[in-house]
């Protein structure tokens, strides 16, 4: 839990109904600047819903979203975005028909940057995450991976308080999981956020993240460090299967 005068995203008690969907049902989380936290769980366990959630992309059917101190449950994707809530996506959603620096700096003005230090920021995030090279690259004209590597680029753009990472390795090789997982590692005391990450890949919630939380059919299973949860007899039951490996899911 979060201690007295941390800077925190917390989801409270949150529900999603879609019709008799209950995508999400009474979930607590908090997201603490700092650190990686990982949202594991099966498919169809809520987790994108979680993180729209909390990036304003769906106002919970009860429940509140609370950002350093204040309920901003119902302020929608721009208003958390300039709040410092940044995300990525499962499918990048770039502007094809823009550069790669005018997408990040699109990101930045957003968040009430001028042109000149909207271009500063969005060259140096293309610096640090070695990208440079591809910075004048129309959006549309991006291999699958640096696509992806860019669309966690332009949420950086925003400077975020909290990055929150929808399976940012899928399709990824082993080579480049790699140098992504270094990336996210570092993103905490670089950018002084908090990142919630969601994936699939074993490997990397175990080899970047001090927390980790468990969903399972909308509900909260677990939460604890990474081998708290490995160890957990019901999330293996749920998820992991009884001879957990690096692979799930
Ligand atoms: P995955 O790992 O497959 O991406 P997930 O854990 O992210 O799954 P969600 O995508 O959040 O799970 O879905 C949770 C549940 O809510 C699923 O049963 C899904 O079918 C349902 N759901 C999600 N979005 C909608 C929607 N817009 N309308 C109706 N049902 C939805």
């Amino acid at each position: 839990m979060s201690q007295p005068g941390d800077i925190t995203l917390e989801a409270r008690n949150i529900h999603v109904a879609f019709g008799g969907i209950h995508a999400l049902s009474g979930v607590d989380l908090t997201v603490s600047r700092g650190i990686v936290q990982g949202l594991i769980g099966p498919n169809g366990a809520g987790k994108t819903t979680l993180v729209n959630v909390l990036s304003g992309f769906q106002s919970p059917t009860r429940g509140h979203v609370i950002l350093k101190d204040r309920d901003v449950s119902q302020d929608g994707p721009q208003k958390m975005a300039r709040a410092g809530v940044g995300r990525s996506f499962q499918a990048a959603r770039l502007f094809q028909d823009l550069t790669v620096s005018q997408n990040l700096m699109t990101a930045a003005i957003g968040t009430g940057l001028g042109m000149a230090a909207a271009r500063e920021r969005s060259e140096s995030v293309l610096e640090w995450m070695e990208l440079s090279h591809l910075a004048e690259q129309m959006g549309g004209s991006l291999s699958y991976g640096d696509e992806r590597r860019i669309s966690i680029a332009r949420a950086l753009a925003l400077n975020p308080h909290f990055l929150l990472l929808d399976e940012p390795a899928s399709g990824m090789n082993d080579a480049e999981c790699q140098t992504l997982m270094r990336l996210i590692r570092d993103i905490p005391a670089r950018f002084e956020c908090g990142v919630l990450l969601i994936e699939h890949n074993m490997e990397v919630i175990m080899g970047v993240c001090q927390r980790v939380h468990v969903l399972d059919g909308g509900r909260s299973l677990a939460e604890g460090s990474p081998q708290e949860v490995q160890n957990n007899p019901d999330v293996r039951r749920a998820y992991l299967g009884d001879d957990a490996g690096n692979e799930a899911a």
